[in-house]
């Protein structure tokens, strides 16, 4: 071809609007602080909506009795039942089921979906053993994950804003989400109530914290990313009226939305341009599983049209979006062969592209300047909440504090968690991040709406 261009300019380009040092994951964190402070203040204003869960008690340990959980946040819905035993016996017994949720309910109407919830509990409940047990004259009590964003009006109500990841469900926005779920229970006969309406973050704050004191920040990093913290009331203006005995709350930042300083390219820009929210989430679409697959397509299907990277590829392939996923970049870059023969059969199978040995260390560069910047940043992100959490006496230094940490991306991705827990050391210095500790919790947050339900309970 004609114009052709080398592609190692392309790559040193890409790696000097990749990077993070660390002044600017310095201005990145302390931006973070300042937009949650802004969020705090008021509703509008910051990118950072922080909003109140109403999750003013936190489980102790101390809680006795049998609590369900449902989980509402994909094409999943899971229920769970939990016996619980007080300080000593803990978790005496745990059952739980997963339900797929049918093309056509996620594209049918509020009712169909919520009489589908509604008797899929039902049938769970109706397995419900000698295990668990129910003191007399009470209703079972439901812990209720819903990932999908809502403003919440108290513990147990929240109005849904609007339907997420790819549910189209008619005549739910703007209806409380708990009343239309307590409704088809009621039309199913099933006598349980909701007494936690819950966001996935917070369950997993409280389901890490059941276990561990020192639990006081939830990150979550899969297909999406969101983080919560418990904050004090003194420190949210824009909190009024509500009154809470412990004097401190937990705060749901979707820090998704932030996008004060990023370090951004051309790539992430057409890929924000291209996508379904144009403007909106940027943190989320530089630091989260479903896009820094789709940032690295992007990159080698410029490389391999200005710069001939392959000798050989399938266009239609390569130019699909999304067709390269984060977990075939985590693959590649696990790849230890001296021909990297996994790159070359990952390459070729999901983009149709022959490459040789040069083009697959270009690719695996190109991995890592993507997942450095992704992995750095949500680190940034998170000194940005301890920062914040400082000012108002939430984290006194020279104390540990966990973060509790899901999702899989960082639970399958090495390098992330490396990158991630790098640059928490080097902003905070060995000393003060030695009490930091990143504790990765496998499904908290089902428990953890459970143990919500009983903290919250109607009976106490
Ligand atoms: P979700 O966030 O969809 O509720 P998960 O927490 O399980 O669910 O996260 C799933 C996401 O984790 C996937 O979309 C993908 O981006 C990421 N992921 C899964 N497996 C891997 C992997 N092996 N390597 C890197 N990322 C992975």
């Amino acid at each position: 071809r004609s114009n052709v261009v080398p592609v190692a300019p392309i790559l040193t380009k890409l790696q000097k609007d990749c990077a993070t040092p660390l002044p600017l994951l310095r201005h990145v964190a302390d931006s973070m602080a300042a937009d949650m402070r802004a969020g705090l203040s008021a509703d509008t204003g910051s990118d950072l909506p922080m909003i109140l869960s109403y999750v003013d008690s936190l489980p102790t340990g101390n809680e006795k009795g049998l609590f369900y959980a449902l989980d509402l946040g994909g094409t999943n819905f899971r229920v769970l039942r939990v016996q619980l035993g007080g300080k000593d016996d803990r978790v005496i017994a745990t059952e739980f089921e997963q339900v797929s949720i049918p093309q056509e309910i996620m594209f049918g109407t509020s009712e169909e979906l919520f009489d589908f919830i509604a008797s899929g509990l039902a049938n769970f409940a109706e397995k419900e053993g000698g295990n668990f047990q129910l003191p007399s004259g009470r209703k079972r009590e439901i812990g209720f994950t819903f990932s999908f964003p809502v403003k919440q009006t108290s513990i147990d109500s929240g109005i849904l804003i609007k339907w997420t990841k790819g549910f189209a469900v008619s005549g739910t926005a703007g209806k409380d989400v708990v009343a239309c779920l307590n409704d088809a229970m009621e039309r199913r006969g099933l006598d349980m109530q909701v007494s936690a309406l819950v966001n996935d973050t917070v369950g997993t704050l409280a389901g890490a914290r059941y276990w561990d004191d020192d639990v006081s920040v939830a990150v979550i990093l899969g297909t999406g990313t969101n983080a919560c913290y418990i904050e004090c009331v003194d420190a949210i203006p824009k909190l009024q009226g509500h009154n809470s005995t412990s004097g401190r709350t937990i705060i749901n930042t979707e820090w998704g939305a932030f996008s004060n300083g990023l370090p951004l390219t051309q790539f992430d820009r057409d890929m924000d341009a291209e996508s379904i929210n144009p403007g909106e989430q940027i943190f989320e679409k530089t630091i989260s599983g479903m896009y820094l697959g789709e940032i690295v397509r992007r990159v080698l299907l410029k490389m391999a049209e200005a710069g001939s990277l392959f000798g050989e590829f399938v266009l239609e392939k390569l130019s699909t979006p999304f067709v390269l996923r984060t977990p075939d970049m985590s693959a590649m870059q696990q790849d230890n062969s001296q021909d990297l023969e996994v790159v070359e059969a990952i390459l070729y199978k999901v983009a149709g592209v022959k490459s040789n040995l040069n083009a697959r260390k270009i690719v695996l560069e190109v991995c890592d300047t993507i997942v450095k910047r992704g992995g750095r940043l949500a680190g940034a992100g998170i000194v940005g909440i301890l920062q914040k959490m400082a000012d108002s006496k939430g984290l006194v230094s020279g104390k540990r504090t966990v973060v509790a940490m899901d999702g899989g991306l960082y639970e399958h991705y090495p390098q992330y968690r490396i990158y991630l827990q790098d640059a928490v050391t080097e902003l905070l210095g060995s000393e003060i991040s030695n009490n930091i500790v990143i504790e990765h919790t496998k499904d908290g947050s089902g428990i953890g709406a459970a143990l919500l339900a009983a903290t919250n309970s109607k009976y106490e």
